[in-house]
């Protein structure tokens, strides 16, 4: 059976939900061989045994730590070489597709990001896209090489299936370009305790009919119930009232969770370009004319004010 490189983003060991996510999309291509980097690599083997990993291909080096994302690529590309699959799987974070994007020239390959679903096909893999700001659904597929494609957060339910999960030690020789960019500093964000938006099971947005920085409360207060994120219109954004960190839509990040719940927001283009492949979509708007409930799988129409806190009791009290 063809055997599909997987990029590991875990945290110290700690694997991220979208590389289980992408575990389970590689099964349906072959078998996925994981390749984890950095400190902890050693540590995520077991997790990604028990999600479908027949290997788990590890190196740790400073160069991960204290450079950017050349000595990343440099240890993909060996374990490429080593392993000659018929696909390469990586999350879409911003950093993983920087490694997606160089790792595709590298090998001469086609790479297509931001897939929200893949499926085996008689010519390769085939990826759903959603494009054109979320007006259309492509299907694609590479054309040359091995290809390469990230997958959004969310895309897939998590599937466990154990396989062995080897440990194996990768060979990597860093190139003359690896220690080019040094990391000098780092600033941790502020952490609020709530889940990273882009990989978030459910997002809870708020937009201009929020009207204030300090009513985000409300919405934070609906989001903190639900175990949710919290996601913003640019319309918030622009005003000030939420940072830019937590923008959704063309211009900011793109969800795809299992649930969002849009207030006070009109459902513009840029912003569905970033949350309409979500899976169950609630909107609150009290104009009942509102583009956002064009998508809607339930719509409430009524003042933000008065819905929000009510959503909010109702959950605390289940
Ligand atoms: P509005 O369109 O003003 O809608 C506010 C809504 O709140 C209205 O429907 C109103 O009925 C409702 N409302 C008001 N008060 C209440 C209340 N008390 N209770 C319930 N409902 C209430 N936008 C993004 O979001 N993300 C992007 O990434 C993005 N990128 C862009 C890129 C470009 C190049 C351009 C040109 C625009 C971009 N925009 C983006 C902006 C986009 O076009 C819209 O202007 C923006 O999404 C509007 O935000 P909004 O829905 O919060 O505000």
């Amino acid at each position: 059976m063809a055997e599909v490189l997987v990029y590991v983003d875990h945290v110290d060991g700690a694997v991220r939900k979208p590389t289980l996510e992408l575990l389970t999309l590689a099964r349906r291509l072959g078998e996925p061989v994981a390749v984890a980097l950095g400190a902890g690599a050693e540590a995520t083997a077991a997790t990604l045994g028990e999600h479908g990993a027949v290997r788990v291909l590890t190196a740790d080096a400073p160069e991960f730590a204290d450079y950017l994302v050349v000595p990343k690529v440099d240890a993909l590309q060996a374990a490429y070489d080593s392993v000659s699959p018929a696909a390469v799987l990586l999350p879409s974070s911003g950093e993983a597709k920087e490694i997606a994007a160089r790792l595709a020239v590298r090998i001469g390959s086609g790479l297509i990001t931001d897939a929200v679903d893949l499926e085996a096909g008689d010519e390769g893999p085939v990826a759903t896209q959603s494009v054109f700001a979320a007006a259309y659904t492509a299907k694609s597929r590479v054309s040359k090489g091995v290809p390469v494609i990230t997958v959004k957060p969310n895309s897939a339910q998590v599937e466990p299936s154990a396989a062995a999960g080897t440990v194996e030690a990768l060979q990597v020789s860093f190139g003359a370009t690896a220690t080019g960019t040094k990391v000098v500093s780092r600033t941790p964000r502020e952490t609020t305790g709530r889940p990273e938006l882009t990989e978030a099971a459910i997002v809870v947005s708020g937009g201009r009919g929020v009207n204030g920085a300090e009513n985000f409360s409300v919405i934070e207060a609906l989001a903190d119930s639900l175990g949710a994120a919290v996601g913003a219109s640019r319309a918030a954004v622009d005003a000030g009232w939420y940072p830019h960190s937590n923008q959704v839509g063309q211009t900011g990040k793109s969800v795809s969770p299992q649930l969002y719940i849009a207030s006070g927001i009109s459902g513009a283009i840029q912003h569905r370009a970033g949350m309409q492949t979500s899976k169950t979509i609630v909107a609150i708007n009290k104009d009942s004319e509102a583009p956002i409930f064009d998508l809607v799988d339930y719509g409430i129409v009524g003042d933000l004010f008065d819905v929000v806190p009510q959503l909010t009791d109702e959950v605390k009290a289940r």
